[in-house]
């Protein structure tokens, strides 16, 4: 299954990729998490996009596109995968699209602008790329990833000035592209819930009925 997940900043697409990725056994990609790598190991790709992620702006299309590129070309994706984060504007799309690679459906998690906010604060993460959140996904120790053990901090991104640049990036840049794949007829939308595994379930369901179709 090759799989793209949408939604607002903080929706739950990291969060629905891992969980499809464990069901499916397919790798998922986060651009937003490659960057953060990038930036945490000071490569030049890292140098080159973390003004852009501090701000709350997009990384310019050349750059995300030549990731998604190489690591759609690797043999991983070989039988499937699942792209978090990715396109993200128009040109992105279109890069994609010029690739060839058939896409089987497009998921879009919808979450309000005002929830968005809400749960941004309480959103905890990691290094190795976990996600907590301090209402509706605890870790089983305060403070500690369940993954690597490592102690869990709050993104400089998802400072609340910041968050509400990253929602209006969304509505302007990303949601146009949510309507062109509803175009194709590829558009799976599920309304985001409060507790993650019900988001989980909807997906599964949304997702079973459209690839079997
Ligand atoms: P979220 O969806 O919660 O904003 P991500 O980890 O997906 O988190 O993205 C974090 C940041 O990384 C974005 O705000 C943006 O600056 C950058 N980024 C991630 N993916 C892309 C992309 N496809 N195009 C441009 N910038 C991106
Ligand atoms: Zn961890």
């Amino acid at each position: 299954m090759n799989l793209i997940i949408m939604g607002a900043p903080g929706a739950g697409k990291g969060t629905q990729a891992e969980a499809i990725s464990k069901r499916e056994q397919i790798p998922a990609i986060s651009t937003g998490q490659i960057l953060r790598e990038a930036i945490a190991s000071g490569t030049e790709l890292g140098k080159s996009a973390k003004s852009y992620i501090d701000a709350g702006n997009l990384v310019p299309d050349e750059t995300v596109i030549g990731i998604v590129k190489d690591y759609l070309s690797s043999d991983a994706c070989k039988n499937g995968f699942i792209l978090d984060g990715f396109p993200r504007s128009a040109a992105q799309a279109e890069a994609l699209k010029k690739l060839g690679v058939k896409i089987d459906a497009v998921l879009s998690i919808e979450v309000s602008d005002e929830r968005i906010v809400k749960r941004m604060s309480g959103r905890r993460v990691c290094e190795c790329g976990a996600s907590y959140h301090t209402e509706y996904l605890k870790p089983k120790k305060e403070g500690i990833c369940d993954k690597c053990g490592k102690e869990l901090f709050i993104r400089k991104d998802d400072k609340p000035e910041t968050v509400l640049n990253r929602l209006k990036t969304y509505h302007e840049q990303t949601e146009p592209v949510i309507g062109f794949y509803r175009n194709e007829g590829l558009l799976v939308e599920v309304e985001g819930q409060e507790e993650v595994e019900d988001t989980t379930e909807l997906v599964r369901k949304a997702l079973w009925s459209k690839i079997k179709k």
